[in-house]
């Protein structure tokens, strides 16, 4: 018992000294980004956002400029897009990742049976574009939208941002969750393996291109991406400022023989209008100035482009400390 003591308090001591701030920084502040799934790109997301904070921290420590407070980040996996604004409006978590339309109808109150209403939602940039996705499994016979009535179907967790999208989707088609055979409520780490067991028939996902979790089902045994191109789609994307036709090109996945196409979404960076300048000041200047770095951390991000992830897909007013920033840097 003593030695475990004496072996814990040592690795205590060990732990204490290699904090590059422990010593010089008058206080280390910490905060929380939600993501989704821990096989989602948000997940990807929001670790690549707490590393590039670190690296900033690292430099800006050796060269004693900047700020004196050390930030601390932890990205875990969360529900999704729906739950992360819903946290960050509690106070549970400081910024998180949603979809643009979820960004939106929290921000303008335009949909409260799906989001809570929160006026002081804020943007702090876009990340990568997520095309919204019907994954169907091989044998099902699935082809297009009709054919997915009467099928098993998984809707998505609630707090999912695919789930909210899922319900518009239904909607604007005029049918409910009587239109599937039956559905269900998988987490989107759950719904590949089940789809791979013939538990599900298909399902739907919002997410980024590529994606490992969807990579389990279409390389793992075969499912395919159908497409979503009804006219009530067709009227999605005309009538909302949010929706955008997206392509998953082929050879994406092992069974893209050809493009797909359907609309999608983008990836934001939210926060809340209490969270302070200086915070997302610091999140955005690790990121902007770490961004060929941030890209290599997922193939989702190859194409992110500064001019536009300070535009496209916000809909909530940009937070202060962030466009502090990108006055300064000359992006505004
Ligand atoms: N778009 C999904 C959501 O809002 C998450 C996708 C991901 O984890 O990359 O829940």
């Amino acid at each position: 018992m003593k030695k475990l003591f004496a072996s814990f308090t040592s690795a205590l001591a060990i732990f204490a000294f290699s904090l590059p701030f422990s010593t010089s920084v008058k206080s280390a502040e910490f905060f929380t980004i939600g993501t989704g799934g821990a096989t989602g790109v948000y997940f990807q997301v929001g670790n690549a956002i707490c590393k590039m904070v670190a690296k900033l921290q690292s430099a800006e420590h050796g060269r004693k400029k900047g700020t004196d407070k050390a930030y601390r980040c932890a990205a875990p996996s969360s529900g999704g897009s729906t739950y992360n604004i819903g946290q960050i409006q509690q106070g549970e978590f400081q910024f998180g990742v949603a979809q643009s339309d979820w960004q939106y109808h929290a921000y303008n109150a335009s949909k409260p049976d799906k989001v809570k209403p929160f006026k002081d939602l804020r943007a702090v940039f876009s990340a990568h574009p997520e095309p919204f996705q019907i994954i169907a499994r091989k044998g099902s016979k699935i082809k297009d939208w009709k054919s997915l009535k009467g099928k098993k179907v998984n809707i998505g967790n609630p707090g999912s941002g695919q789930r909210g999208t899922f319900e518009v989707l239904m909607e604007s088609h005029g049918v409910n969750k009587s239109y599937f055979g039956s559905t269900t409520e998988l987490t989107s780490s759950e719904q590949s393996g089940a789809l791979c067991d013939k538990k599900i028939d298909a399902f739907g996902y919002t997410v980024g291109v590529p994606n490992a979790g969807v990579a389990q089902s279409t390389d793992g045994c075969g499912a395919y991406i159908i497409n979503l191109t009804t006219p009530q789609v067709k009227k999605l994307v005309a009538d909302n400022p949010f929706y955008a036709f997206a392509t998953i090109p082929k050879g994406t996945y092992k069974t893209s023989k050809k493009d797909v196409t359907t609309f999608g979404v983008m990836a934001s960076v939210v926060t809340s209008a209490s969270v302070s300048e200086e915070m997302v000041y610091n999140v955005v200047k690790a990121v902007f100035e770490n961004l060929d770095d941030f890209k290599k951390q997922h193939p989702a991000f190859a194409n992110l482009d500064p001019k536009k992830m300070i535009k496209d897909g916000l809909s909530a007013p940009l937070h202060p400390g962030a466009v502090k920033y990108y006055k300064e840097k000359g992006l505004m």
